[in-house]
C-alpha cells in the first residue's frame, strides 16, 4: 500500500463529503458514463450544452475520494465556461496531474484545482483524478457516451 495521506488535503476531503452539483440534471443535453476499472470509480456526467458552452452540469457516481472530489471541483470549474475555456481547463488540469506543468503560476485558471498537483506522484491516482475530465471532454467533443480510463 502506498501512502495517500499527503493527497488527502482538506479541500479534497471536503468536496468528497459534500460533492457539488451532485445528482442528475433535468435539462441535460448529453450524458457520459465514465469508469476507471483499476480503482472501481464510476460516474455519470450530465451536461446542458448550447452554442455558448456549459450552461449547467451535474454528476452522479461512486468512487474513491480523489475521483469524487475531482468530479465535484471540475463541475464547479467548468459551469458557465465556453467550450474552448472548458477544453483549455482540461489541458491545464491534465498537465498538472501528470506532472507536466510545475503547478500554480503556469495556470492561474486552475484555481483550487491545484490541490491535485500531488497526484502526479501517484500514477495510479492520475486516472482517478482525470476520470470526470475525460468524460467532460468526450461530451464537449461529442465523442460518444462511454469513457474508460483503460
Ligand atoms: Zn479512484
Amino acid at each position: 500500500m502506498f501512502d495517500l495521506r499527503e493527497l488527502y488535503q482538506e479541500l479534497i476531503l471536503e468536496h468528497c463529503k459534500r460533492p457539488r452539483h451532485f445528482g442528475p440534471l433535468a435539462g441535460a443535453t448529453c450524458r457520459v458514463e465514465g469508469s476507471n476499472p483499476l480503482c472501481g470509480d464510476q460516474l455519470t456526467l450530465y451536461l446542458e450544452l448550447d452554442h455558448e458552452g456549459v450552461r449547467d452540469i451535474g454528476f452522479q457516481g461512486s468512487g474513491c475520494a480523489i475521483s469524487t472530489a475531482s468530479a465535484s471541483m471540475m463541475t464547479e470549474s467548468v459551469q458557465g465556461k465556453t467550450r474552448a475555456e472548458a477544453e483549455a481547463l482540461f489541458e491545464q488540469f491534465h498537465h498538472l496531474v501528470t506532472g507536466k506543468s510545475p503547478a500554480t503560476a503556469e495556470a492561474p485558471a486552475l484555481g483550487d484545482l491545484v490541490v491535485f498537483a500531488g497526484v502526479a506522484e501517484f500514477p495510479m491516482r492520475v486516472k482517478c483524478a482525470t476520470l470526470a475530465w475525460h468524460a467532460l471532454r468526450a461530451a464537449l467533443r461529442g465523442e460518444g457516451d462511454i469513457v474508460s480510463t483503460e
